[in-house]
C-alpha cells in the first residue's frame, strides 16, 4: 500500500506551524513525535463527556470511564499481539516499565553475586534502574560491547553468559545509534539456558510490528508519547508467569485486595502493578494513536520511514566533512552526525533558525558517547509524516551552517 504522506501530515496540525517563519521541520521524532488531531480529540472528548475515576465506581460515568481504560488495555494487547491483556501494565512510560522490573524483578529474583547482562548501547534509563538494585542486592553489570560501526558483538554474548546470570536486558533500537539488535536471537540464546529477556522497546514499538509471542519475549517496554500517543503513559508487557511471580512495584489504591494495619492481600494481575489512579485519559489517548498506525499499517511505516533512512543516508554523506555514527547495516529511521569539528549544540542551533527542530547531544546514552570518543552528536530521527524535500532541507542547512563555520 501506498502512504498518502499529504493526507497523514494533514493529520497532524502542529505541522502547519512556522518557526522564525520558516516552516517547521521536524527531526526530533526520537525524542518524542507529534500527535495527530484524533489522539488530542480523544483526550478533550474524554475530559469533557466521560471523566470519572474508574474501577468499583457504581455510577455511569465511572463504568464508562472504566471500559473505555480497559479497551484501551485490549487495543495494546492486540497491537503488540500479546496473549493475555491481564500481561499489559500501564505505566509512566518506558522508564518506569525498566525500574519496576529492576525493582520487582530484582528484589525477587536475584541474590548476591548475580549478574545482569546489558549493552553498551542502553539509554540511560536501562542502566541506571539496574544501578539502583545494585544498592539493595550485590549483583553486576556485564556489558556486550559494539564495534566500531555500532554492531552489537553478539558472539561476545555467549562468552557473557554463566550461571549467575539472571537477566538479559536490551535495547531493540538504539536511540543514540539507530543500531537495530537482533533480539531473536538474543532471546533464543538467552531461553536456551533459561534466562528471562527484557526489551527496551521506546525505539522499535513506533517504527516496526511488533509481536511479542512470535519474539517469546518476557517483559517489552514502550512509551506512548514516541508512538503518536500522549505524555505520561507507557507500557509494560511481562508473561503472566512472570508477573504472577514477582511483587508489586508501588504500593497504594488500587493494587490491593484488603489491607489492614496487619496485612494487606494484593490485587490480580493487571492491576497489582497498577497503584493509585491510573492514566485513564492517557491509556484511552494511546489507544487512539495505536489505532491510528495500525490502520496506517505498522509494516507500511517501517518501510517507509526506511526510504527516507536511504534518502538522508545517501544526502547526508555527501556533505562535506560529515561523519555518521553508527553505520549499522540494521538501522532503523535515525543518522546521528557530527560535521568536521563544529559543536553538535552550534550546528543544532543554526538548524533551529531555519525552522528544522534535531537533538543534540550525549542523547541520554552516555557509554555510547565515550565509546566514539565524542561528547555529543546531532541526531535526525524519522516519522511517518516526515518527506524527502524535508531532509533535502535539513541537507542544505547542514551546508550552510559548514560553510559558516569555514569561514
Ligand atoms: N529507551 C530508549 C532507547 C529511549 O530512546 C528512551 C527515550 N529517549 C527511553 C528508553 C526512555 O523513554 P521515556 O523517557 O519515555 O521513559
Amino acid at each position: 500500500m501506498a502512504i498518502d504522506i499529504q493526507k497523514i501530515r494533514s493529520d497532524f496540525p502542529i505541522l502547519e506551524r512556522k518557526i522564525y517563519n520558516k516552516p517547521l521541520v521536524y527531526f526530533d521524532n526520537a525524542a518524542t513525535t507529534q500527535k495527530p488531531q484524533c489522539v488530542v480529540n480523544t483526550i478533550v472528548n474524554n475530559y469533557y463527556n466521560c471523566n470519572a475515576n474508574i474501577h468499583r465506581g457504581v455510577h455511569f460515568l465511572s463504568q464508562q470511564s472504566t471500559e473505555a481504560h480497559e479497551n484501551a488495555r485490549k487495543t495494546v494487547q492486540n497491537f503488540i499481539g500479546a496473549k493475555n491483556s491481564n500481561e499489559i501494565i500501564f505505566t509512566r512510560g518506558t522508564t518506569e516499565a525498566i525500574n519496576l522490573v529492576a525493582h520487582s524483578f530484582g528484589i525477587s529474583q536475584c541474590n548476591d553475586g548475580d549478574e545482569i547482562i546489558v549493552t553498551q548501547m542502553e539509554h540511560h534509563s536501562n542502566i541506571v534502574p539496574w544501578q539502583l538494585l545494585q544498592q539493595i542486592k550485590d549483583i553486576k553489570l556485564r556489558v556486550i560491547p559494539f564495534d566500531e560501526k555500532g554492531v552489537l558483538q553478539i558472539d561476545q554474548l555467549e562468552k557473557l553468559i554463566n550461571k549467575k546470570t539472571k537477566l538479559i536486558a536490551v535495547t531493540h533500537v538504539s536511540n543514540a545509534l539507530g543500531t537495530v539488535n537482533p533480539i531473536e536471537k538474543i532471546i533464543k540464546i538467552a531461553h536456551s539456558q533459561d534466562i528471562p529477556v527484557l526489551v527496551d522497546g521506546a525505539q522499535s514499538a513506533p517504527h516496526t510490528p511488533i509481536n511479542v509471542q512470535d519474539l517469546d519475549v518476557d517483559f517489552y517496554a514502550f512509551s506512548g508519547h514516541k508512538v503518536y500517543g500522549p505524555t505520561g503513559i507507557g507500557v509494560l508487557y511481562g508473561k503472566e508467569k512472570w508477573l504472577e511471580k514477582i511483587p508489586p512495584y508501588q504500593g497504594g489504591g488500587e493494587m490491593i485486595q484488603n489491607v489492614s494495619f496487619e496485612k494487606t492481600t494484593f490485587n490480580e494481575l493487571p492491576f497489582k502493578f497498577e497503584a493509585g489512579t491510573p492514566d485513564y485519559i492517557g491509556s484511552t489517548a494511546l489507544a487512539a494513536a495505536l489505532n491510528y498506525v495500525s490502520e496506517i499499517g505498522m509494516q507500511n511505516i517501517a518501510d517507509y520511514e526506511h526510504e527516507l533512512l536511504r534518502y538522508a543516508t545517501d544526502k547526508l554523506t555527501q556533505i562535506d566533512g560529515l561523519r555518521i555514527i553508527g553505520e549499522s547495516p540494521q538501522k532503523s529511521g535515525l543518522i546521528s552526525f557530527l560535521v568536521g569539528q563544529i559543536h553538535p549544540y552550534d550546528m543544532g542551533t543554526i538548524l533551529d533558525k531555519l525552522g528544522i527542530a534535531v537533538r543534540t547531544g550525549h542523547h541520554c546514552a552516555e557509554p555510547v558517547m565515550k565509546a566514539f570518543n565524542i561528547d555529543g552528536t546531532i541526531r535526525a530521527s524519522f516519522a511517518i509524516y516526515n518527506t524527502k524535500e524535508e531532509i533535502d532541507i535539513l541537507a542544505s542547512g547542514i551546508e550552510r551552517a559548514a560553510k559558516m563555520f569555514r569561514k
